[in-house]
C-alpha cells in the first residue's frame, strides 16, 4: 500500500533542479537589468553603454556593503540601495583606466 516510486523521483529530480536554477538566474539577470535602466544603461561617468568588450559593473558604495551580490537582494532591498545612491556603474574603461574626472588636470 505505502508504495512511492523512487525511479519518479529520480527521473524527475533533474530537470526540476535544472529549472529552479535557470529561474533564478533569470531572476537576477532581471534584477541586473533593473538597476542597469536606472543608469539609463551605461556608465554615468562616460556615457558609454555596454558594447562588446565593455562591460558594466554594478558596485556597492557604502562602507559596509552587503555580502550578497545585489542581484540577490531582495527587490525592495534593491530599490531602497538605488534611491539612496548606494549602487553604483561603471564601465569597464572607468574601472580599470580612471573616470574622465580622475584625469581632469592631468
Ligand atoms: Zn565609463
Amino acid at each position: 500500500m505505502k508504495k512511492y516510486n523512487p525511479k519518479y523521483y529520480s527521473d524527475n529530480r533533474e530537470p526540476l533542479i535544472k529549472k529552479n536554477t535557470s529561474r533564478k538566474k533569470d531572476l537576477r539577470e532581471r534584477k541586473r537589468e533593473h538597476i542597469l535602466k536606472r543608469f539609463d544603461d551605461c556608465c554615468p561617468h562616460c556615457g558609454t553603454t555596454a558594447t562588446h568588450p565593455i562591460k558594466l559593473y554594478i558596485e556597492y558604495t557604502m562602507d559596509e556593503p552587503p555580502k550578497k551580490s545585489p542581484f540577490d537582494l531582495p527587490w525592495t532591498h534593491i530599490d531602497l540601495l538605488l534611491n539612496n545612491n548606494y549602487l553604483e556603474v561603471q564601465c569597464s574603461t572607468c574601472k580599470y583606466r580612471g573616470k574622465p574626472a580622475d584625469h581632469i588636470g592631468s
